[in-house]
């Protein structure tokens, strides 16, 4: 299994979170709402070297990160995760934003 849903990145997906607190599409509105996930701007698409690029990296709330998942899956990519590496579960109570 290719996806890291390790340690390392839970702990480096918490570091970025505490860094950078707000949703990226919220905040992008003018509206402050707590992110909860780290989301890929690109789609790593398993590539490494992208997965782990901060610069690739956003916050976004559970709502946000939906959108963004369902968008996606209709391409048949999924990125991110959330902090503790929780299934992309979409009844899950964090994923409710
Ligand atoms: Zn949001």
């Amino acid at each position: 299994m290719a996806w890291p849903y390790c340690y390392k990145w839970q702990q480096a997906a918490k570091g970025f979170l505490r860094r950078n607190p707000w949703c990226a599409d919220h905040k992008a509105r003018g509206v402050y709402v707590t992110a909860t996930v780290v989301d890929h701007k690109v789609a790593h698409r398993g590539d490494m070297k992208l997965f782990w690029d901060k610069n690739n990296w956003q916050g976004l709330c559970g709502h946000c990160h939906d959108s963004h998942k369902q968008r996606l899956e209709k391409s048949g990519v999924q990125v991110g995760s959330d902090v503790n590496g929780f299934p992309l579960d979409p009844s899950h109570p964090w994923a409710k934003g």
